[in-house]
């Protein structure tokens, strides 16, 4: 998934934008719970759900739920360290709750200092969602198993959680004691050879990301 084309905003919402992007005043991520802009947020957050056709840009799961509760607008670049990329259309998509979440205000800007918005996928760390194809950075294995194939598709499966499916799917809590969480697996291992697959798989992901 690739998003081909960033959002075209109203004029409604160009003029609140425009606004937004002269005044260094509201530069401010506290501006995203301005009453004035309600309507422009469900257009940015109409646009791209139906754009991603329900799927979130880093997990790749498809949501097909409509309710604007399930999708959080994401600002690829945190809008809390930039806020002055809160509107750039090429900054905006939708995501998961989760991996919204787990994301949070994490850096993936390789250059830190910029003033322009980056329009190049090299600009980042990450998997960006306009400029990146994702299945080039990473594989899904049984629709749980994050494997990267590149630096991106690694630092991704980092910044947004992506393990946590497999922990899922095992029934393993990686934040319990490393050494429980070890023997639990392990118990499981012998006592379930249906989930031997997927430990074998996970424990060569972990091994590639840390050849990474
Ligand atoms: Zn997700």
């Amino acid at each position: 998934m690739k998003i081909d084309s960033p959002i075209n905003f109203s004029l409604e919402s160009k003029k609140i934008i425009d606004n937004y992007n002269n005044n260094k005043s509201l530069h401010d991520t506290s501006y995203w719970s301005n009453d004035d802009i309600v309507k422009l947020k469900a257009e940015i957050k109409s646009y791209y759900k139906d754009k991603q056709k329900y799927t979130c840009v880093y997990c790749n799961k498809s949501i097909r739920v409509n309710h604007s509760a399930v999708w959080d607008i994401e600002h690829i670049v945190p809008k809390s360290t930039y806020p002055r990329f809160m509107f750039i259309p090429e900054n905006l998509c939708v995501s998961c709750k989760d991996c919204n979440t787990i994301k949070n205000n994490k850096a993936v800007l390789i250059n830190r200092s910029i003033v322009r918005y980056p329009m190049k996928s090299s600009s980042f760390s990450i998997i960006h969602p306009h400029f990146d194809n994702y299945f080039e950075h990473l594989d899904i294995y049984l629709g749980k198993i994050y494997s990267p194939k590149t630096l991106k598709g690694k630092n991704t499966i980092e910044a947004c959680g992506l393990l946590r499916f497999s922990y899922e799917s095992v029934g393993w809590d990686p934040s319990i004691s490393q050494t429980t969480g070890l023997l639990e697996s392990a118990q499981k291992l012998l006592n379930d050879p249906e989930n031997a697959k997927f430990y074998a798989m996970e424990m060569l992901i972990k091994a590639q990301i840390n050849s990474m």
